[in-house]
């Protein structure tokens, strides 16, 4: 017998499938439905999150804003108050895929597809949000995005865990950028993204594609943060020590580690200019 397809109204009942069936949440399926086609993962019974209203719309809070799991790539590049309060991801929004991928492809699958180069991961990272996350039974729970990605691929969801919300810190005066290199100049997978964000004096940097998982730089935004006169050339020689690149068919390490300090420079001027 194939797989079944459900379609879930409420976060309870995706979660007693989950257990009756033992199957797996799909949210836009661009990642799902190519792994299963190429056999990487189980062909077990779909439950899609699409009809859960939890996981939807984008609300401005009194701190940022909170984003559903299940807003789409074009729905934040549409958004004002995405473009307004989150500078960095609604580029990032922009840069994912072709139209059709990103009329489909959800923040939330985005995360917790969990590779390297998810776009969305460093803007979210350097902007400290945080996931609200239903836990089975009814409970809550919410997980920093700096530690949500814990090695290849992988994440800190538990089995049955949904992803509702991402919650996103947007003080007034804050700015950021995001760069995305890749091969070709569209519809590329990265070779190399780096998300910076300015809040007055404090910097935060994250970089994407350039280790197991995406990666904040603790280091490199305190150099940056700092007062020092070589506050850049000591965030530069940070960078290169947070970040642990790989040669792939997407660049080599020594080249990502090039592109890595030209963007975080390129960064500096742009939002000091
Ligand atoms: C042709 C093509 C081009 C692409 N280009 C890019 C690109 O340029 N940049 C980029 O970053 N990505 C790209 N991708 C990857 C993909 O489109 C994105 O990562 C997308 O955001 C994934 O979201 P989704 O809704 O489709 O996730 P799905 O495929 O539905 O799910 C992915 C994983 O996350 C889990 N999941 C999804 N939502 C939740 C939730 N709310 N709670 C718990 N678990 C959940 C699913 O169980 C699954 O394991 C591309 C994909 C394709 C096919």
């Amino acid at each position: 017998m194939g797989a079944k397809l459900y379609r879930p109204r409420t976060l309870d009942e995706a979660q007693s499938l989950f257990k009756e069936c033992c199957g797996v949440y799909m949210a836009g399926g661009t990642v799902l439905l190519v792994d299963r086609r190429h056999g990487a993962i189980p062909d077990a019974d779909l439950i899609s999150l699409e009809a859960i209203p939890e996981l939807t719309g984008i609300r401005e809070t009194t701190t940022g804003l909170s984003i559903g799991a299940l807003v789409t790539m074009d729905a934040l590049e549409a958004s004002e108050t995405v473009r307004r309060r989150a500078y960095p991801l609604w580029q990032a929004a922009r840069e994912v895929g072709g139209p059709q991928v990103r009329n489909r492809a959800t923040l939330g699958g985005n995360l917790c597809s969990a590779t390297p180069s998810a776009d969305a991961a460093p803007p979210l990272l350097a902007m400290d949000a945080s996931l609200t996350v239903a836990v089975p039974g009814g409970e809550e729970r919410r997980i920093p995005l700096r530690s949500f990605f814990t090695s290849f691929k992988k994440c800190a969801l538990r089995p049955g865990e949904i992803v509702t919300r991402i919650e996103l810190p947007a003080p007034p005066d804050s700015d950021g950028r995001f760069y995305k290199v890749g091969r070709r100049s569209a519809l590329a997978i990265s070779c190399l993204t780096l998300a910076v964000v300015r809040s007055g004096n404090t910097w935060s940097v994250a970089v994407g594609a350039a280790a197991p998982t995406p990666v904040w730089c603790p280091e490199t935004s305190a150099a940056l943060s700092s007062e020092n006169a070589d506050r850049i050339d000591r965030a530069c020689a940070a960078l290169q020590r947070e970040i642990a690149p790989i040669d792939d068919r997407w660049g080599t390490a020594s080249y990502r580690r090039t592109v890595a300090e030209r963007l975080l420079r390129r960064a500096l001027r742009e939002l000091e200019a």
